[in-house]
């Protein structure tokens, strides 16, 4: 857990980093969560962005706002959004999430526009 080589048996040691920082322009997040898959370090990296109050994708996790986890970002104003069901008061600066990557903002704004629903 202590081994400061962790990085040197990172899965994604040769990956592109910067599909480790999705936005909404481009959501890499299914993409970085790949190397993740069977990555024989995920708890050191969890442990390091949790330290640092890391964003991005960490220890096959997507971390938002404040360094909490989020399960992903909203895809129209890239607000994070927490996992469904959780509390904002354990997720603060999330937004709930509704489906179709949005938060729950951003679908019935499109919703009451005839956007969507
Ligand atoms: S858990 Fe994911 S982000 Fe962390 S070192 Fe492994 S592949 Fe890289
Ligand atoms: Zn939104």
């Amino acid at each position: 857990m202590n081994d400061p080589m962790w990085r040197d048996r990172a899965a994604c040691l040769d990956a592109d980093p910067e599909l480790f920082f999705p936005n909404t322009d481009h959501d890499t997040t299914v993409e970085a969560l790949r190397y993740c898959q069977g990555c024989p370090v995920t708890a050191e990296c969890e442990a390091f962005a949790k330290r640092n109050r890391c964003e991005g994708v960490w220890g096959g996790r997507l971390r938002g706002r404040g360094g909490l986890f989020a399960s992903r970002f909203c895809v129209s104003c890239g607000i994070a959004v927490r996992p469904v069901g959780a509390r904002l008061a354990d997720y603060p600066g999330t937004r709930m999430y509704t489906g179709g990557g949005q938060c729950q903002t951003c679908f019935r704004a499109a919703k009451n526009r005839g956007v969507a629903g």
